[in-house]
Formats: C-alpha cells, sequence, structure tokens
C-alpha cells in the first residue's frame, strides 16, 4: 500500500480553538482507528529509517510513544523515553524549555543512551519545536548524537522545524498543515 497524503490528511480531525482560542488542534486519534492510515504512516517511516544508522529511537510524551513503538518494534531498534517531568523513576537528567507563557520540562533517565549512540527523536507533530530541541540537548548532555528528528506533523508557520533545522539537525514530516 503506497503512502497517500491527501488520504491520510483527511483521516487528521481539526479542533478549532482547543484547548484555547487560536489554536487549530490537529487530533491524531483517529489515525489510529483507522488501519489504512495507520499502515500507510508506519510504512513510510519505516522504509525511511530502514537502512539508516540510527541507532535508538526516542519517543516524545504521550503521542510520539504511539508511533515510535511500531518504529522501533518494525526497525528491530531500542525505544528511550522522552517523558514529562516527574513521570520516570530512577535517575534522570531534566530540561527546561520554554511555552508561549512560562516553562515546561522533560526528562529521560540518564542511562537511557551513551556516547557513540546516533538517535531518531520523534514526536506526533511540531509546533515551535521546543519539546523537540530540548529533547535533543538532553540526548547531547548523555554523550549521544541526534541523526534526525521525525514527526507526522509539521506546522511550517511556527518556525519550529526550521529552528531545530538551524540547530543543525534535520527533519522529516510526513505532512504539513497551514497555520497554529
Ligand atoms: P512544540 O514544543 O511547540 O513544538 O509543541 C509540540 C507538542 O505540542 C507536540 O507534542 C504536540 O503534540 C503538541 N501540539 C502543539 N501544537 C499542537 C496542535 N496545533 N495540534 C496538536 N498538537 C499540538
Amino acid at each position: 500500500m503506497s503512502y497517500d497524503e491527501c488520504y491520510v490528511k483527511s483521516v487528521i480531525r481539526t479542533i478549532p480553538d482547543w484547548p484555547e482560542a487560536g489554536v487549530q488542534f490537529r487530533d491524531i486519534t483517529p489515525l489510529f482507528k483507522d488501519p489504512k492510515a495507520l499502515r500507510m504512516i508506519s510504512d513510510a517511516l519505516i522504509q525511511r529509517y530502514i537502512s539508516s544508522e540510527i541507532t535508538h529511537i526516542a519517543a516524545i510524551d504521550a503521542r510520539g510513544f504511539l508511533l515510535s513503538a511500531i518504529m522501533a518494534h518494525q526497525l528491530n531498534l531500542p525505544l528511550v523515553m522522552v517523558r514529562k517531568k516527574g513521570k520516570l523513576p530512577g535517575e534522570t537528567l531534566q530540561q527546561e524549555y520554554s511555552l508561549e507563557y512560562g516553562t515546561s520540562a522533560v526528562e529521560m533517565q540518564t542511562d537511557a543512551v551513551t556516547e557513540g549512540n546516533r538517535v531518531l527523536i520523534f514526536d506526533d507533530l511540531i509546533a515551535t519545536g521546543g519539546t523537540v530541541l530540548a529533547a535533543a540537548t538532553l540526548i547531547k548532555k548523555l554523550g549521544a548524537s541526534v541523526h534526525e528528528v521525525a514527526t507526522l506533523i509539521d506546522l511550517p508557520d511556527l518556525q519550529g522545524s526550521a529552528r531545530i533545522q538551524e540547530a543543525g539537525i534535520p527533519v522529516h514530516a510526513l505532512m504539513a498543515f497551514e497555520g497554529h
């Protein structure tokens, strides 16, 4: 089954003004209720990385976990988690990042990756890029390198993917949507 962007986009549901006014929330839950769309996106991601030199997939909390687990299983790669503050047990490293109002933080376990590892970061959507850049900082602090960032949806108007690329990290998005 070949990847059909129009079909996949038609399955993603847009919820206007949620969770706050002005945001067009791109709801990916219908993708997981539609086996054809899920097959198309997972196959497209797996094919991209089947011969790559990545050694680990870093999955971002929480919607990023779902497709990362499929990729890790199919590519026979270890999966590590980048979680919101306070969710991971044991020894962790934390990185703060700014939101429109205030700050947030993500954490990784200190033994998640190490020197010499080449990590693919995956999240469902890139908006401002703050979450992914914080994840990349953690991965580098642990001694590993970031091979690429993969995502389903890029919101290019928010400049997040441009910021990530300016930081020297390639971005691969399956599709883009206009606006916030
Ligand atoms: P950012 O750090 O600004 O790139 O935000 C990315 C995270 O926020 C992702 O994990 C997304 O799940 C979520 N997010 C931000 N904006 C949207 C949106 N318009 N629709 C759906 N999810 C969003």
